[in-house]
């Protein structure tokens, strides 16, 4: 797998990064790609056609890997693993042998509807029961894929409970998609969801879960967005070429170390300091390029707004206030 993302990422993604960042949406084709790579089903169990990978070391690097030939392409993708680990650990038999097979080989995409349930003061998306299962009611802020996935993950909050949910994502009266246009990754199909009374029948609940247990869980698994930041520097030093590599070349491996161990308590450290690396090599490729760098045709841009992008990107108060520090 980590040959894979290193051929995919170096030969596929990145000759046509350019042209992806400034597509309407991530061509079908790069994401086929990596479905044929076995991608899809990086950390899915082998008995449903999945690669198994269980060190979280080479999940990491493969999402670098693949990260730094094109951001906008991985960050799709990358919102499916998720849903894989999710219906593969959490999820009971049906669900599992209805969705896991075809999740594995990336004949189905997910996407992923859950970081509202970061934002302070009332949850914008809620569960409440209804004869046969649930109904959502509010909205998804952010939700990436769209256009590209067949069904999403979702997170609503039911009282002190989060209901997580399986949806279609085909037309619905009761699902609103509006497109957000983007400073960087605007080809990822970016979109606020609204929820008007969309029915979730009860097969389609994945789990159940007190919101203490998964806010635990989230401070724990926030390492993997750092991996996005660190594709992102690793391409703008090798762009830079031999003469700027040498000190920098060591703090990618310095922060992708502390990323590795860090805990939960030092993780939000840890990932500011992969963003602001991502930050710097990008200033530093733009002005070693010279007035060309804002030209749209070089990787020089692209790369200094996808590290802009990727200084929000997974935040959370306790990131936010470390980026802050740094
Ligand atoms: C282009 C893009 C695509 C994305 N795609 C997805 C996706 O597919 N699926 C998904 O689930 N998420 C997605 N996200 C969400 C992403 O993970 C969020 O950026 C992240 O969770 C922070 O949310 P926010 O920026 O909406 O925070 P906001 O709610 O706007 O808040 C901004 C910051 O202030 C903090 N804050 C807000 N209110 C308070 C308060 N009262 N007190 C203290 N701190 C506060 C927040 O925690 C956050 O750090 C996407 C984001 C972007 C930008």
């Amino acid at each position: 797998m980590l040959e894979a993302a290193r051929r995919l990422g170096d030969d596929v993604l990145f000759p046509r990064a350019l042209d992806t960042d400034r597509a309407a949406l991530v061509p079908k084709d790069l994401l086929d790609e990596l479905a044929a790579a076995g991608l899809y089903g990086l950390t899915g169990p082998a008995e449903f056609g999945g690669a198994g990978l269980h060190d979280r070391r080479d999940v990491w690097m493969t999402v670098e890997r693949l990260a730094s030939g094109c951001l906008t392409t991985t960050f799709v993708w990358a919102q499916h693993l998720g849903t894989v680990t999710a219906i593969a650990e959490r999820a009971g038999p049906e669900l599992r042998d209805r969705w896991l097979r075809s999740l594995c080989s990336g004949e189905v995409r997910a996407g992923v509807a859950f970081s509202a349930l970061r934002r302070p003061g009332p949850p914008p998306l809620t569960a409440s029961r209804a004869a046969g299962g649930w109904v959502l009611h509010g909205s998804a802020p952010w939700v990436s894929g769209w256009g590209r996935i067949d069904v999403l993950r979702v997170a609503a909050r039911h009282g002190a409970d989060i209901v997580w949910s399986l949806i279609d994502v085909g037309p619905s009266a009761a699902l609103q998609a509006d497109p957000l246009e983007l400073a960087a990754v605007n080809a990822s199909g970016t979109v606020t969801l609204r929820f008007d009374g969309l029915a979730v029948p009860v097969d389609r609940v994945i789990t159940i879960e007190p919101f203490d247990e998964w806010r635990a869980r989230d401070r724990e698994g926030l390492r993997l967005n750092g991996s996005h930041a660190l594709g992102v520097a690793g391409r703008c030093l090798r762009l830079l070429g031999e003469a700027a590599r040498m000190d920098a070349v060591n703090e990618i491996d310095l922060v992708r170390d502390e990323l590795d161990a860090a805990t939960a308590d030092t993780l939000p450290q840890s990932r500011a300091r992969a963003s602001q690396l991502a930050m710097r090599l990008a200033e530093r490729l733009v002005i070693t390029g010279g007035g060309s760098s804002i030209l749209l045709s070089t990787h020089a841009q692209r790369l200094a707004r996808e590290a802009l992008f990727l200084l929000v990107f997974g935040q959370t108060p306790a990131i936010r206030v470390q980026q802050l520090a740094e």
